[in-house]
C-alpha cells in the first residue's frame, strides 16, 4: 500500500473526523488495511489511497488545501523518520514515529493544518496515541 508521508501522522491521530463521510470511511478502511499483519507500506510524496476519497483532491496530485504545503509535509516526515526508499510494516513505521518525531518537528509539519488549529491534533495527542 502506498501512503503519503504526512498521512502517517494523520492516521495516528485520526478520531473519526473528516472532510465528508466518504473520506472518513476511506480513512478507516486504509487504517484497518495498513494495520493488518503482512501489509507492506511504501511512503510516497504524492496523492495516495486516502486522497482518493477526499473532496480536496482536485486532479492529478493536486490538493485544494495547498499542493506545495502537503508535499512539504510529506518530505518533512520522510526526513524526520530517515525513511529509505523501501517498504515498511505498520509497526515499524509506528516505532519510527515514536522514536523520531519530536515536538518541534511535529509542530512545524502540522502547524499550518486546520485540524491542528482547531485543537484536534497536537503533539500531546500524538504522544497519547502510543499509550
Ligand atoms: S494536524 Fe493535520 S497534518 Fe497533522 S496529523 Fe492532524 S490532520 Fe494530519
Ligand atoms: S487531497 Fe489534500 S486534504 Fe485531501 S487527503 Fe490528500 S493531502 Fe489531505
Amino acid at each position: 500500500m502506498k501512503i503519503r508521508g504526512h498521512h502517517l501522522l494523520c492516521m495516528q491521530l485520526f478520531k473519526g473526523e473528516g472532510y465528508n463521510d466518504k473520506f472518513t470511511e476511506g480513512m478507516k478502511s486504509v487504517i484497518q488495511k495498513t494495520r493488518a499483519s503482512g501489509t507492506e507500506v511504501e511512503i510516497i510524496t504524492k496523492a495516495d489511497v486516502i486522497c482518493k476519497n477526499c473532496p480536496n483532491c482536485i486532479g492529478e496530485n493536486q490538493c485544494r488545501l495547498g499542493t506545495k504545503d502537503v508535499d512539504a509535509k510529506d518530505k518533512n516526515v520522510i526526513e524526520a523518520l530517515s525513511l529509505q526508499g523501501k517498504t515498511y510494516s505498520y509497526n515499524e513505521l509506528r516505532e519510527l514515529l515514536r522514536k523520531k518525531m519530536d515536538e518541534a518537528t511535529f509542530d512545524r509539519i502540522c502547524g499550518t493544518c486546520r485540524w491542528y488549529k482547531a485543537g484536534l491534533c497536537s503533539y500531546q495527542a500524538f504522544l497519547d496515541s502510543f499509550i
